[in-house]
């Protein structure tokens, strides 16, 4: 395991820790037991030992638990046969105060189904969006965390969340640093991107320089030849809303595949989760697969339960979430963390043994690391 002491892999192999120590002090290096040792550093180990050591990641490790009870996340969305469209999910990205706030909400209080259903919609995490486009109603789930934290540390964690990336960028302002950082996290992801140049209610916008600017950095524009659609928008005033969700739908359709079997065990992402005072533990779930329902028995990182109520981005109770609807599930014992992936399992012991075996092992990861600290520290003290 990533991370691993002198000590831990003694009892792996079944030697003592000292002897290790010692092997390591004659291959030039300065180790305590309990110090946690570099993946490099326990492979020359192994290698002298006559061992065949191999490090594995956290992700790996994870990977293997899934294993061990015959799951596996992410990977199976289905059979071709079975599978359905189901609509992009999208962030919002940008510079600090180029509108990225703004235009989420502009676009969740544009969304017409939402005020037909009663006007209030929940702050929950995400939300959907109905537009028509070529005569069709299409859904777009949108991720109400702008910012790219959230959306690195999903993928860090290997739940990509994410099909499109709005980059907002204000045409009185143009590109900025994070802008360009912003660009090249969805661009590392490979997510496409389509950008919102907003403010164009402004007098001093200039939407034309933004589209100059971002051609430098790749993302020309399809009016000049490339194949990024750029969309002039205000947040304030509403113009170009319409044109902007268009804009997503056609990039999906043009760039991605998105479809996944509705018909399977439920799997998704948690993207956001806090501990709620009258109803415990909620977590806003993202499903990717599957259709999430009520009585279930999940895992969401090393939080598991049964799904008591499932609640929408309208406030609304509903017993099921398809593919790419964003849904709070109250049920669980414990607060996830966002990007933790959440499985529905056989049943309620399944889903605590993964969940305490998770749980066990952030301890060990986290004490690991104290342990580290500790060492450090003493060596500073002589
Ligand atoms: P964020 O930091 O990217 O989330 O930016 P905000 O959404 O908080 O917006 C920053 C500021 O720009 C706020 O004062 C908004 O009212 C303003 N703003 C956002 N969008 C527009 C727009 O389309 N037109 C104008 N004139 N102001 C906007
Ligand atoms: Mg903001």
């Amino acid at each position: 395991r990533r991370g691993a002491s002198l000590t831990d892999l003694a009892e792996k192999i079944g030697v003592e820790a000292a002897s290790l120590v010692q092997v390591l002090f004659h291959l030039g290096e300065m180790v305590t037991a309990t110090q946690s040792v570099a993946d490099d550093t326990l492979e020359v180990l192994g290698a002298e030992l006559d061992y065949n050591i191999e490090v594995v990641s956290p992700e790996d490790e994870d990977r293997e638990l899934l294993e061990s009870f015959d799951l596996e996340f992410g990977e199976d969305i289905g059979d071709e046969d079975d599978l359905e469209a189901r609509p992009p999910v999208v962030t919002v990205m940008g510079h600090v105060d180029h509108g990225k706030t703004k235009l989420l909400d502009a676009l969740r209080n544009s969304n017409v189904q939402a005020r037909e259903a009663g006007g209030i919609t929940q702050a929950i995490g995400a939300y959907q969006v109905e537009t028509e486009v070529d005569g069709n109603e299409r859904k777009i789930t949108f991720i109400d965390t702008p910012g790219h934290e959230a959306f690195t540390a999903m993928r860090a964690r290997g739940a990509k969340s994410t099909d499109i990336a709005v980059l907002v960028v204000a045409a009185d302002d143009g590109v900025m640093p994070q802008t360009i950082e912003a660009l090249n996290h969805a661009k590392a992801a490979d997510v496409p991107i389509v950008v919102a140049v907003n403010k164009v209610d402004k007098d001093t916008a200039d939407p034309t320089r933004v589209r100059g600017q971002l051609s430098e950095f790749g993302l020309v524009p399809e009016e000049y030849g490339g194949d990024t659609q750029f969309v002039d928008v205000s947040a304030i005033t509403g113009q170009g809303l319409e044109n902007l969700l268009e804009s997503i739908v056609l990039t999906a359709d043009a760039a991605l595949d998105l479809r996944a079997n509705p018909d399977m065990p439920a799997q998704g992402v948690a993207i956001e989760a806090h501990l709620d005072k009258g109803r415990g533990p909620v977590a806003t779930v993202l499903v990717h697969r599957g259709t999430l329902r009520i009585g279930e028995s999940i895992v969401a990182g090393s939080a598991h339960g049964r799904v008591r109520a499932l609640i929408n981005d309208q406030g609304q109770n509903v017993d099921e979430a398809p593919p790419s609807m964003p849904v709070q599930v109250l049920g669980l014992t414990s607060v996830p963390g966002a990007g933790d992936n959440v499985l529905v399992v056989d049943d309620d012991r399944m889903a605590r043994q993964i969940a305490d075996k998770r749980e066990a092992r952030m301890r060990a990861a986290q004490q690991a690391k104290a342990s580290r600290r500790k060492t450090l520290d003493q060596l500073f003290e002589q």
